[in-house]
């Protein structure tokens, strides 16, 4: 009598994922049609039958990092497959790599699938219902990237995105709330949205209406701020651009339906330099438009980020710059030098910066900023924040984004628990205090 067949060995994928959070979602896709498949995935190179890497190539320093994270896989493993976006540029990866197996761009699940099958077969009887529902997670179990757009209509002088995702294509608002259901199903307490540009959400689709639930929705932000409003946990937004239409979702979070936080890129306050970045919404008068935002949401948390040394920028545009930021009184930035990415079309305007000069007025710019954090942080001493714990002792308010604001400390408490926390002291870019 013959006895059960051995068991066939799963073959075991490993995965290396780098870059910004929109990566970290393609990544997430990944693993998730992986785990569908049956395939498993290995912790190490050794353990792995070949792997994958998800690259970034916004700026110079992360195309390095990609490059070196290929050359080590294929020391360690030697069967690799490379996705993401420098797998978009044109022969890098090809060119330092020769024996990867297969490229692909970024937003390309089915490309990757497609060199996995042909490297590595997929299992016969795969375990399809053991996929969780919510796919599977990078992030920690209570927060989650909620993806809603790829691509982007700008052109941005200094951008090299759209060149390597293309232009706007929004995903299905059914798809978008059934992946938000999930995910809070799940056990997801926080939803962070993210795209090249929120407020454009549906503009490729003419705002079509989709259904969840059964009912109509309209894939529009403000349509979808209402609707993730509804599922009963945070949700925050990412990478809004300052267009009117972005003044109705200011009541949502006054009345606690969404965080009362946006994270607006500026990028520059001088409208000949804005001009010069061909950047969306430049000519909207962001001043005004704070101050109502404040008027209706006092609680309102706004974060930015500026470029300092763009080409051409002048000593008089600079302080344009820093008249603004104490005009805004914004809570949270962040400022880079301009750093010339290889072919965007602002490397070849007249006037580059010298990097000293870049360096210094980044500097400058960031101490100026320092002063409003901490004033705006001390405001909130003796107050009680209602805090999402992180881990035990560290948690953040409605103010502070995962892995870019500051935290709140304090001891006890367990992750993924909100809890009251009774403010006593602040610092730099921290609070602190005790469990209320
Ligand atoms: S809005 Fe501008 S900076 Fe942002 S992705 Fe689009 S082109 Fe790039």
């Amino acid at each position: 009598m013959r006895g059960p067949a051995a068991p066939r060995a799963v073959p075991k994928v490993g995965f290396v994922s780098l870059g910004c959070p929109k990566a970290l979602v393609d990544s997430e896709r990944i693993l998730t049609q992986l785990r569908a498949e049956g395939y498993a995935t290995a912790k190490d190179y050794g353990g792995a039958d070949l792997v994958i890497v998800n690259t970034c190539g916004f700026i110079d320093a992360a195309v390095e990092e990609s490059l070196e994270a290929i050359g080590e896989a294929l020391s360690e493993n030697g069967k690799v497959i490379v996705t993401g976006c420098l797998g978009a540029k044109d022969g890098v990866v090809q060119k330092a790599h020769p024996s990867v197996l297969a490229i692909t761009g970024p937003h390309d699940t089915e490309g990757v699938m497609r060199a996995v099958h042909a490297h590595l077969p997929k299992p016969h009887d795969p375990y399809t219902d053991l996929v969780p529902a919510q796919g599977v997670k990078l992030t920690p179990r209570h927060y989650a990237y909620l993806k809603i757009s790829e691509g982007c209509n700008h052109r941005c002088s200094f951008c090299i995105i759209p060149s390597m995702r293309g232009d706007l294509v929004s995903r299905p608002i059914g798809e978008v709330m059934q992946e938000a259901e999930n995910l809070v199903k799940a056990g997801v307490r926080e939803l962070l949205v993210i795209s090249q540009d929120t407020s454009a959400y549906g503009v490729d689709v003419k705002y079509r209406t989709g259904f969840w639930q059964g009912r109509p929705v309209k894939t529009k932000m403000n349509e979808l701020c209402r609707t993730l409003g509804e599922l009963g946990v945070w949700v925050r937004l990412h990478y809004v651009y300052p267009y009117p239409h972005v003044d109705e979702v200011i009541p949502l979070m006054a009345q606690g339906k969404i965080l009362p936080y946006l994270d607006v890129p500026f990028q520059h306050a001088s409208p000949r330099i804005l001009k010069l970045m061909k950047r969306p919404a430049s000519a909207e008068k962001v001043l005004e438009r704070l101050a109502a935002w404040r008027a209706v949401c006092p609680e309102i948390t706004v974060r930015s980020t500026f470029i300092a040394g763009f080409p051409g920028e002048t000593e008089a545009e600079f302080e344009q710059m820093l008249e603004f930021l104490e005009a805004a009184q914004l809570d949270r930035v962040g400022c880079f030098a301009y750093s010339p990415v290889e072919g965007a079309a602002a490397n070849a305007l007249p006037g580059p910066v010298s990097e000293e000069v870049k360096e210094r007025r980044r500097a400058r710019f960031m101490q100026a900023q320092e002063k409003i954090s901490a004033r705006k942080l001390k405001a909130k001493v003796g107050r009680t924040l209602q805090v999402l714990v992180d881990a035990p002792g560290e948690g953040r308010s409605s103010a502070d984004a995962p892995g870019i604001d500051g935290t709140v400390r304090f001891r006890g408490g367990k992750a993924g628990e909100f809890r009251h926390i009774i403010i006593e002291r602040a610092g730099a870019h921290d609070l602190h205090g005790r469990l209320a």
